[in-house]
């Protein structure tokens, strides 16, 4: 089948996630040399070369919800002091190894680190910072990041900048986001349910619209697709029923992609004590075992969880919650595993 690269070093993500993948989950390839993305005294004497296959291909660059592994205010949180532990807000980088192009769905608070990781292992070509921009919706871990493109920073000019049409009205017609639309750091691409466009050639990303809270933006998944192999990037929904309501199911979505990194805020209905979570609704993962249960485990072997929450007991490798979802023939997606768009 297909080869999914796994780190074997990465700083923004932990020594703790090599733990077994998918435990069980044989349809899972074996895993090719992992990219050592960073070279940087948290990781020293690491080979400073990526393994990157030669055509276009995804890497993950966060895998936690809006406010980040740990979170702002956790004072106690142990993993303050243990970068390992820590977890960039959810990002997918893509690449084409052939330009030097390099492409990020979600603009995160994180972005600074994430366009350095895609740097390199994009070959660390010489080219601008960010060829261009995908968002899914105006919540603060998914477009804030678009800050530094503007003049107090890398001063970008007109990135392609892919929105639906609230989501673009949304930067238009609120500072600080209209200056960098007025200034031409960004560029606002217009994107239509259900209409690809084609940012590296023989590659498809195709806006999918989910139902999530839409205080400012629609929200939308995509569908990211390359000559042979495709991959779904579905990080906030509210409801798999909604979805099915909408008319689409999470099961014929999966049908359609090698590999679904899905929504896995929260674990458990009741993780956040004292917060109303019908006021922030997500699939709990239990939930989204349970229905997929029945499929094929080269279905379920599809699944990766991003969008993790702070409180998610699944970014412990360790936890028991781990192994229910490895159990389950799933499992939670590691920041820097790579997944190429064909079959080279
Ligand atoms: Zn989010
Ligand atoms: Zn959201």
């Amino acid at each position: 089948m297909h080869a999914v690269s796994r780190r074997e070093a990465l700083s923004i993500g932990a020594a703790a996630a090599l733990a077994p993948i998918a435990g069980g989950a044989g349809s899972h390839a074996p895993p090719v040399p992992a990219a050592a993305l960073d070279t940087t005294q948290e990781h020293p004497g690491m080979p400073p070369t990526p393994a990157r296959p030669a055509a276009p291909f995804t890497v993950v660059l966060g895998i936690a919800q809006d406010g980040g592994v740990p979170q702002a205010g956790s004072f106690g949180d142990a993993r303050w002091n243990d970068p390992a532990r820590r977890r960039h807000v959810v990002s997918l980088g893509l690449v084409d190894p052939a330009s030097g192009r390099r492409f990020v769905f979600d603009a995160t608070p994180d972005f600074p680190r994430q366009l350095l990781e895609l740097h390199r292992i994009s070959g660390g070509a010489a080219r601008p910072a960010i060829d261009g921009v995908f968002l899914t919706h105006a919540h603060i871990g998914h477009y804030t990041g678009l800050m530094y493109l503007g003049r107090e920073a890398v001063g970008a000019s007109k990135v392609p900048t892919h929105a639906m049409p609230r989501m673009r009205a949304f930067l238009e017609t609120n500072g600080p986001w209209s200056q960098l639309v007025a200034l031409g750091n960004i560029e606002l691409r217009p994107l239509s349910a259900g209409q690809s466009v084609e940012p590296i050639p023989g590659v498809r990303v195709t806006p999918v619209p989910v139902p999530h809270r839409g205080e400012f933006s629609e929200t939308v998944a995509f569908r990211i697709a390359g000559s042979a192999r495709s991959v779904l990037w579905l990080p906030d929904i509210d409801t798999w029923r909604e979805w099915d309501e909408l008319g689409t199911r999470l099961e014929d979505a999966l049908a359609s992609v090698d590999v679904a990194y899905l929504d896995g805020c929260f674990f458990a209905d009741g993780e956040l004590p004292g917060r109303d979570m019908s006021r922030i609704p997500h699939p709990p993962i239990m939930d989204t075992i349970a229905r997929l249960a029945s499929l094929p485990l080269s279905v379920r072997a599809k699944v990766r969880f991003v969008h993790l929450n702070h409180t998610n007991p699944a970014l412990d490798p360790q936890s028991d919650a781990a192994r229910v979802i490895r159990d389950a023939g799933m499992r939670v997606a590691e920041e820097g595993e790579i997944e190429a768009l064909n079959r080279a």
